[in-house]
């Protein structure tokens, strides 16, 4: 199970209360820039591995 404080773009450690935040699917997702955000946000599936049927 990756880490709540852990950027799910590129798995950078970051601080649950600085870094730019985002919810898709009812969690809260925490990211080491706004640039990681910003790829998050576009295509969010590819990022939290949602490979169930
Ligand atoms: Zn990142």
């Amino acid at each position: 199970m990756p880490s709540e404080n852990q950027c799910p773009v590129c798995g950078m450690a970051v601080d649950p209360q600085s870094a730019p935040s985002a919810t898709y699917d009812d969690q809260t997702y925490h990211f080491c820039s706004e640039g990681c955000r910003d790829q998050f946000v576009n295509d969010p599936a590819s990022f939290v591995g949602n490979t169930g049927s």
